[in-house]
């Protein structure tokens, strides 16, 4: 519901820098958010947060341009750094640099998944082949929420089914009681279901303590 407010007031505010430009951000924010949701816990845990920081922070590259500076975007409807050449930079770093190489894959993906939607605005397109085209791509921005709608119900069915798998009754572990020997009780597993941010389950395992 956020994004989709987020994405309706950017595209009724349009190119304005106030109230445009922080809505347009926030609905990028949330379009990486719920497109990772998607994706699961572990990419998540890898990536999430360098894309949702790459996702916003890519638009620092039109701040030029508002005050007339046009070398960053001369014959292009947005800045050069919006092109695949700067994704192939991030990925090509990612495979040098392998302590770092997470960090640089969620940059990658979060550059991705802005340019997808900055292709879905409705608004000039991207010139994504710059500097070899500068052609601008662009798609309706109904197939943009379309698709967005998709990854909301992928997210919908793992908070729902992940759930439903936290309710079923889990066994308890035989209690040993061998023949002349005081009764032992074994360390009985408690099992504490929680959720992270990522709407994925949690199971939290304590022991309940035991007696010799
Ligand atoms: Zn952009």
């Amino acid at each position: 519901m956020l994004l989709a407010g987020a994405d309706w007031g950017a595209r009724v505010a349009g190119d304005t820098v106030f109230p445009g430009g922080p809505l347009d951000e926030l609905a990028h924010l949330l379009t990486t958010v719920v497109v990772f949701w998607a994706l699961g816990s572990r990419a998540c845990r890898r990536f999430l947060v360098p894309a949702m920081i790459a996702s916003v922070a890519i638009d620092l590259d039109h701040v030029p341009g508002r005050f007339g500076v046009d070398w960053l975007t001369a014959g292009t409807p947005r800045p050069y750094s919006h092109s695949v050449l700067v994704v192939a930079a991030v990925l090509g770093l990612a495979a040098l640099w392998p302590r770092r190489r997470d960090l640089l894959l969620g940059v990658a993906i979060g550059l991705a998944i802005h340019f997808w939607r900055d292709m879905g605005e409705g608004g000039a397109g991207v010139s994504l082949l710059w500097p070899v085209s500068y052609r601008a791509y662009q798609y309706p921005h109904g197939a943009y929420v379309a698709v967005i709608a998709l990854f909301v119900v992928i997210d919908a069915a793992r908070c729902v089914f992940g759930g439903r798998a936290m309710s079923e009754p889990v066994g308890a572990a035989p209690v040993p009681t061998p023949r002349g020997g005081r009764l032992r009780v074994a360390a009985q597993p408690r099992l504490e279901p929680g959720y992270n941010a990522t709407c994925e389950p949690i199971i939290t395992v304590r022991s309940a303590g035991s007696l010799n």
